[in-house]
This record gives C-alpha cells, sequence and structure tokens, in this order.
C-alpha cells in the first residue's frame, strides 16, 4: 500500500487519459439517463450509480473514498457537518429504546446531541470516565447497549483514549467502538489498527485545514460482523421493506453494509449532504495534510515547552510534554505527535487571561481550532461566559485557562507575540 503522504495527495481520483487532473466539481443535483429501467434499478439499489446529490455525488464520493483509504477502511459517506457524521455514526445503529456509552471527556457539540437532542429522540447515553476501570466499564453495558463512542483526543481537554482497551471491552460486550479522530487525523493516529470499528471526523478542522468549508466524514472499517447480533442490530440484519427486503450485509458484504444503509436511509430521509463546492475545498486541504500536521505538532511541542517554562504561566495542557498524564498513552497511539491545539493557564487568573488574548496580535481571538491560522479561545469569557468562578469550577473549566490552536507560521513569530502578551497579563 502507499504511504499516507501519497495517499494525502494522490488517492481517491485518479483521472483517465486527458481528463482533468484536478478533481472535478459535479455540480448537479441530478443525473440524466436513457432508460427507466435502469434508474429503477438504483432506486432498488440493485446497481451503483448517481441519480440525485442528497444521496450521492461523484465529487463527494471521490474525496470520501480518499479519507476512507487514509482511515485504512472500507466504505465511507461525507456528511454536512462534524455533527451530522457523529449523529448518523449512532442512530445508523441506535433508535429509540437503545443505549450507548461514551466517554465524558468529548466536544461540547457531541455531548449536547447525546445527552439532550438524542434522549428526546428516545436514545440513552452513559458517559463515562476517560480511562474507566474495567469493572466501570463493564457495569455500564446494558441489553440494550448498541455501542461505544469516544475521541482520539478530546476536544478542548486534551485527553488521550486507550483505543485498545475500548475497542476490547466494547467487543467483548457485541458492541463496536466509535472513535471521532477530527484532533489526531488519520496522519497521526488510524483508530482501525488498534480495534476501532467505525471512525468519524469533523473535516471542518486540520482536513480542510484553512477554515474554509464544514464537513464531516462517517468511515466504516469493515471489521463489526453485524450478522453475529441480529437481536441487537435488526436494522443490519433484517429485510429493508424500503428497498424491496433488501439485507444490508447480505448484498453489500460486511465492508459495505454500514455505509450503504447508512447513504440508503439516513441521506435519503435526512439529507444532511455535503456540497459538492465543499467536497472540492476539503479535497485541497487533504493534500497538505501531512505537511500540514507535521508543522503543526512541531510547532506546538516548541510552544508548549516555552510556556511550560514561562514564569507568568501555572501549568501547560500538552499530551506531547513528558509530564502530561497522557504522556504515554500519546506515545503509544500518535508517536509522531498528537496536534497544534494545547491549552495554557495564565497565572493572575481570568483577568490576566483576558489581558494576554487582548494583547495578541498575530494570534487572532476565534472559536474555531485546527487551522493554519493560529488562534486562541477563552472559555470563560466566551463559550462559558454566563458562569462565575465556582460554577466554571465544577464544569472542570479553570477562570485563567486559554486554548491555544497553533498555526503552521513561522514559529519564533508565534513565540514572540506569546512573550509580549504575556508581559502585558
Ligand atoms: C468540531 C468538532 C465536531 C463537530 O464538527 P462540526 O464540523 O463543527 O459540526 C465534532 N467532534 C470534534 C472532536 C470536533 O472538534
Amino acid at each position: 500500500m502507499d504511504h499516507i503522504e501519497t495517499l494525502c495527495v494522490q488517492a481517491g481520483y485518479t483521472p483517465k487519459n486527458g481528463e482533468p487532473r484536478q478533481l472535478p466539481i459535479i455540480q448537479s443535483t441530478t443525473f440524466k439517463f436513457t432508460s427507466s429501467q435502469e434508474m429503477g434499478q438504483l432506486f432498488d439499489l440493485e446497481k451503483v450509480g448517481y441519480f440525485y446529490s442528497r444521496l450521492q455525488n461523484p465529487t463527494c464520493d471521490t474525496v470520501a473514498a480518499k479519507i476512507c483509504q487514509l482511515e485504512g477502511g472500507t466504505a465511507a459517506m461525507l456528511t454536512g457537518s462534524g455533527q451530522a457524521a457523529s449523529f448518523l455514526s449512532v442512530f445508523n445503529i441506535c433508535t429509540a429504546g437503545g443505549h450507548i456509552i461514551c466517554s465524558a471527556e468529548i466536544y461540547g457539540g457531541t455531548y449536547n446531541l447525546f445527552a439532550h437532542t438524542m434522549r428526546n429522540m428516545g436514545i440513552e447515553t452513559t458517559f463515562l470516565p476517560v480511562n474507566p476501570s474495567d469493572a466501570e466499564f463493564d457495569a455500564a453495558f446494558r441489553p440494550n447497549t448498541k455501542l461505544v463512542f469516544a475521541e482520539t483526543l478530546s476536544n478542548p481537554s486534551l485527553s488521550v483514549v486507550d483505543i485498545e482497551r475500548y475497542a476490547d471491552l466494547a467487543h467483548r460486550h457485541g458492541c463496536p467502538l466509535i472513535i471521532d479522530n477530527t484532533f489526531a487525523t488519520p496522519v497521526n493516529c488510524r483508530p482501525f489498527e488498534w480495534g476501532a470499528d467505525i471512525v468519524t471526523h469533523s473535516t471542518t478542522k486540520y482536513m480542510d485545514g484553512h477554515g474554509a468549508a464544514v464537513g464531516g466524514v462517517v468511515v466504516d472499517s469493515g471489521n463489526f460482523d453485524w450478522t453475529k447480533y441480529p437481536d441487537r442490530f435488526p436494522g443490519l440484519t433484517q429485510a429493508d421493506e424500503t428497498y424491496h427486503g433488501v439485507v444490508y450485509p447480505e448484498r453489500f458484504g460486511k465492508g459495505g453494509a454500514y455505509i450503504t444503509k447508512m447513504v440508503a436511509q439516513l441521506m435519503r430521509d435526512l439529507g444532511c449532504v455535503q456540497s459538492p463546492v465543499s467536497a472540492y475545498i476539503l479535497n485541497l486541504g487533504l493534500e497538505s495534510l501531512h505537511l500540514r500536521m507535521q508543522r503543526h505538532c512541531d510547532n506546538a511541542r516548541t510552544i508548549a515547552e516555552y510556556l511550560d517554562n514561562h514564569p507568568k504561566v501555572d501549568y501547560v495542557n500538552c499530551p506531547m510534554l513528558p509530564g502530561n498524564r497522557y504522556h504515554s498513552l500519546a506515545n503509544k497511539y500518535m508517536p509522531n505527535g498528537t496536534c497544534g491545539v494545547i491549552g495554557l493557564g495564565v497565572t493572575g487568573g481570568r483577568d490576566a487571561a483576558e489581558r494576554f488574548l487582548n494583547a495578541l496580535t498575530h494570534c487572532h481571538i476565534a472559536t474555531h481550532v485546527s487551522d493554519a491560522h493560529s488562534c486562541v479561545l477563552h472559555p470563560a469569557s466566551a463559550t462559558h461566559r454566563q458562569m462565575n468562578d465556582a460554577e466554571l469550577k465544577a464544569a472542570g473549566i479553570n477562570p485563567e485557562y486559554v486554548r491555544l490552536s497553533v498555526g503552521i507560521e513561522n514559529v519564533q513569530d508565534i513565540l514572540a507575540d506569546l512573550e509580549q502578551a504575556l508581559s502585558t497579563a
């Protein structure tokens, strides 16, 4: 197999003689046929092809195929956002009456989705500490548990999940493991190699890498055998009457069943597709993902080491630092580096952190993370500004905590900006 750097550039789109070198944007809602019989076969899933871009579009599928290869999966589907990817990845195998187990340290949007919106849909979630004991883990499983969900590297707390252990425990209970691999990207970690069954991404972050297009993706490893648990996963083992009784694993195999069902049912009915133009932009980002991730990590490591020794910084949160509590797990799963996002506690509390942010010039204040520009966020005065210091503490957010998403600029320029801003804090 080609190396990951080559896949970033070349996977997915392979032009034939005389065809465009760059991925064509097929900006068309619909596709023309000369026989209605042929179109009927597409509707019945008897033939592969395109007929309406709410289900499938060639530009989007090509980019999904690239990400599928990057992760080492068997099938993938782009979605309109990372939120849509998280939702579809779960709802495809867990509907009303189902239960899921999720790591408590996850992206706030995923927490809201699981704890509130999906609960309103009749799906219950148990949130566990990041790396629970076997006993805690085993006790969380119920007869209606359908899956386990976690982030490789959590946003924003930067905890590292022991993927191999999570996969073993989930499999022991007949459940697949879904990993949100947004922060690590397949350049730094490939969860399927550690036993994860399904991977999701917000492609809005490093994959796009330029803050240009919102998007998501779901990738299947093809390893989970749904037919072994017909009672737990009836949607994948019983006939789908909306397609004349198709049984997905029978028609599409272990490698194709999960994603085909997701496209054929959930995209058909929910329509949270990515636009072909966004997929094109995403593909441009992917072509340099390997170079950018390396620079993000190099810059973040240098800056974390500098901040760790700075008198105006109380603490630094970066799993690449030897003193970090997730350092050994980070070395196991992300030996080349984690990502560009780090955290720091500014000496002097909430006011000092605010003064520090206001003094920065190169680093932009933004709610975004994980793109080429360095950017900062002070949760206490932005995303969590309605909370007082005691409430912040209860939510696990320190008033002096600043999240820094280190970009790919020259590291000396970022360091100089941090130095002058810390001197005012
Ligand atoms: C941003 C993010 C999401 C949500 O993605 P959107 O593209 O913003 O919908 C999900 N998971 C993680 C880890 C994220 O950082």
